[in-house]
């Protein structure tokens, strides 16, 4: 009996494959659809094939997804499955901790017993001997390739880290990028090594912060008012003057910030002053406003009260400190 077609998200992750495979389905077989999709189209934006309506859905909102805690804990598609009953506890553990947490502190299945396991799959396809042997050496190759080659990327990705600096922001760390393309995995390692919520970049004339996946904190949202035709996304992790899908061909207005230490100054303001908003100082001071003057880069705050009223012109280091304080 042949096994039905599968759709799941396009770069599949680790839930994905085990879907896939417990499913029974063979790679030809497998469709990738936006996880944003609201329907099954007829046609497969994947592969231009027609879809039959008949496909498994799995690892994707539209079809089978993992359990959801009150908490707000998403459980692996993969454990929720019938087929998972005859599947590797370890791995179906394995994909849990991925799935729920991003990451998997301790894994449970090491690296040999990968090998044993290609063997083992390619015995029960019937490869014998010479060929069988042929088949392991040809599937770990392309795993130990990808590992080392995984390694480089971020070995590269950590020496770029080494010229970023770290800035605290109303209780967020945000890394100043150096100027210029970001190398792949930057955001990853920083975001779960090094605990940092996003990044400030400038490529050319491109400017702007990003908060990183899986993070709700500081909302983008925020900086909006303080930044008059920037893109600021409505789901609050962007705020740019031209980005890598878009790239701005000129600078940004000169009322908005111009450099990515006058973006962290702007954050800080908003950010610190709402991590205030329940203070009565804060409510005798919020008529205060945040002004650029044009390229001398430097903030007024004419707030009327408070400690840190000010009419004259806030330099970098009292802006800090002003930080320093509230955060
Ligand atoms: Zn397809």
């Amino acid at each position: 009996m042949s096994k039905p077609a599968v759709i799941v998200h396009p770069r599949p992750d680790l839930d994905a494959c085990v879907c896939i495979t417990l499913a029974g389905a063979s790679p030809q077989d497998v469709h990738f659809l936006p996880a944003g999709a609201t329907e099954v189209p007829s046609v497969c934006p994947c592969c231009g094939k027609r879809l039959t309506g008949a496909e498994r859905i799995l690892d994707h909102p539209l079809g089978e997804k993992g359990r959801l805690d009150a908490d707000g804990t998403r459980h692996s598609a993969a454990v929720s499955m019938p087929e998972a009953k005859n599947a590797d506890p370890k791995l179906l553990a394995e994909v849990e901790e991925q799935d729920s947490t991003g990451l998997v502190k301790q894994p449970k299945i090491p690296i040999a017993r990968i090998v044993a396991a290609v063997r083992t799959e390619a015995s029960d396809r019937g490869l014998r001997d010479t060929e069988l042997d042929r088949e392991v050496v040809s599937t770990m190759s392309r795993i130990i390739r990808g590992l080392n080659l995984l390694h480089g990327a971020q070995e590269s990705a950590r020496s770029y880290i080494a010229q970023s600096q770290v800035k605290e922001v109303g209780g967020c760390k945000f890394a100043i990028l150096p100027p210029g393309e970001t190398p792949p995995q930057v955001g990853i390692i920083l975001n779960e090594e090094y605990d940092v919520s996003g990044a400030i970049y400038v490529t050319g004339f491109n400017l702007g912060v990003t908060r990183y996946p899986g993070r709700t904190t500081p909302d983008l949202r925020k900086l909006q008012p303080h930044l008059p035709g920037w893109f600021v996304h409505s789901a609050g992790f962007l705020a740019c003057w031209g980005s890598r899908k878009s790239s701005a061909t000129q600078p940004p207005p000169t009322n908005c910030p111009q450099t990515q230490e006058e973006i962290l100054a702007l954050m800080r303001k908003v950010f610190c002053l709402y991590a205030q908003t329940s203070s009565p100082r804060y409510k005798k001071a919020r008529a205060g406003r945040i002004e650029y003057c044009g390229r001398h880069h430097q903030t007024a705050d004419r707030r009327t009260a408070g400690t840190y009223s000010s009419s004259r012109p806030r330099n970098r280091a009292t802006s800090n400190s002003f930080c320093a304080r509230k955060a």
